[in-house]
C-alpha cells in the first residue's frame, strides 16, 4: 500500500511526494521530494534554507537518505552553502562509492554536480544568532555549552519513510541541527543507523530530537530490529525510545522522536515529549492526517 510517513513539520513537503507514489514513482524518489520541499521552506528553521546557524553565524546542514531494497545509503554532514542536502546526500549514495561525505567535501561534490550555491543564512536566522550569541565573549567551548543547553530550545529536523508501487521502502532526514552547536558537529540525521534506517524486509524508522543520544544508542536501528524480531512498529518505538532511558543525560529530558514504518505500510510515532505529532497518508486518503504519538516517558 502506498504510504508515506513524515514528522510533523513534513506536512509541508508530504503532497510533493504522495504525488511521486501516486504517479508510480519511486519510494526514493518520494522521500527525497519531502525533504526537498521543507528544505525550501523559509518558515522552517530546522531545515534547509533559513535554518539555524552553528555557533558561528554559519548554517551548516546533515542529511540522509537510505534505500529498503538494498539497504544502499548516503549521507552529508556539516554541509554549507547548498540547501538540498538531502539531494547531496542521494549524490553519495548513486555517485560515489561512499556513504557520508562531509563539510566542504561536501560542497564540493554539490557543486560538481550542479546544484546552486547560495547563503543559506536569513537575515531572521542573523537576528536570532546575534541577540543570542554574537556579544559573547567566552571562549568557543564555553560558549557552546553555554548556547545549547537544552535540545528542546532551537533543534528540529524533518523525517519521511515511504512506500512505493513495488513494496520498496525508503527514507529520508534533513536537519540544520543543534542551533549554536559547535562547527562541524554532526548529529544523529547523517548517521545510518542512528537517525535513519531502512531495510525492506522489516522495516524503516527516522529520528527528531537529542541527536548524541541516538548516536549512542543507534535508535533507527534499534527500531527496525526490533520489528525483524517481530515487533509493531508501536512496539519498536518504544522499544527505541525506551533504550535511551539509561543514558545519563544531566536530569534533562531524554528529548526523542521517532516514526516507524513496516513493510506492509502499518506505522507508528512515538515521543518522549507530550504533544509531538506526526504526519501520513496512505492507500486511498485523499489528503494527510496528522495524528498525536504515543507518548513514553522515563
Ligand atoms: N536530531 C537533530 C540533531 O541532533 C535535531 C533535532 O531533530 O531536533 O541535530
Amino acid at each position: 500500500m502506498l504510504t508515506v510517513v513524515a514528522s510533523e513539520n513534513g506536512s509541508f513537503g508530504l503532497p510533493a511526494a504522495w504525488r511521486i507514489l501516486q504517479d508510480g514513482g519511486s519510494a526514493l524518489d518520494a522521500v527525497e521530494a519531502g525533504a526537498r520541499a521543507v528544505e525550501d521552506n523559509p518558515a522552517d528553521h530546522t531545515v534547509g534554507y533559513a535554518g539555524h546557524p552553528n555557533i558561528d553565524g554559519i548554517v551548516e546542514l546533515d542529511a540522509s537518505i537510505m534505500d529498503g531494497a538494498t539497504r544502499r545509503a548516503g549521507a552529508v554532514g556539516s554541509l554549507q552553502g547548498y540547501r538540498h542536502a538531502i539531494t547531496v546526500a542521494r549524490a553519495v549514495m548513486e555517485r560515489t562509492p561512499h556513504v557520508l561525505i562531509t563539510g566542504s567535501g561536501a560542497a564540493r561534490l554539490a557543486a560538481e554536480f550542479g546544484a546552486t550555491q547560495e547563503n543559506l543564512l536569513t537575515e531572521g536566522e542573523h537576528a536570532y544568532w546575534a541577540a543570542e550569541v554574537g556579544g559573547s565573549k567566552a571562549g568557543l567551548l564555553a560558549q557552546v555549552r553555554q548556547f545549547t543547553r537544552d535540545p528542546r530550545d532551537g533543534a528540529g529536523t524533518v523525517d519521511f519513510l515511504a512506500i512505493d508501487r513495488n513494496g520498496n521502502l525508503a527514507s529520508a532526514v534533513s536537519t540544520s541541527g543543534w542551533a549554536f552547536k559547535h562547527p562541524g558537529r554532526l548529529g544523529d540525521s547523517p548517521i545510518i543507523g542512528a537517525g535513519n534506517y531502512c531495510d525492506n524486509r522489516y522495516g524503516a524508522a527516522a529520528c527528531t530530537g537529542w541527536g548524541e543520544l541516538a548516536i549512542r544508542a543507534s535508535t533507527a536501528h534499534t527500531a527496525v530490529m526490533a520489528m525483524a524480531r517481530g515487533a509493531s512498529p508501536a512496539e519498536a518505538a518504544a522499544i527505541a525510545l525506551r533504550d535511551l532511558f539509561e543514558l545519563p543525560t544531566d536530569g534533562l529530558l531524554p528529548l526523542m522522536h521517532i516514526v516507524v514504518l513496516s513493510p506492509s505500510g502499518e506505522h507508528a510515532a512515538a515521543t518522549t515529549m507530550a504533544g509531538a505529532r506526526y504526519a501520513w497518508q496512505a492507500g486511498s486518503m485523499t489528503e494527510l492526517t496528522v495524528s498525536d504519538r504515543l507518548v513514553v516517558q522515563p
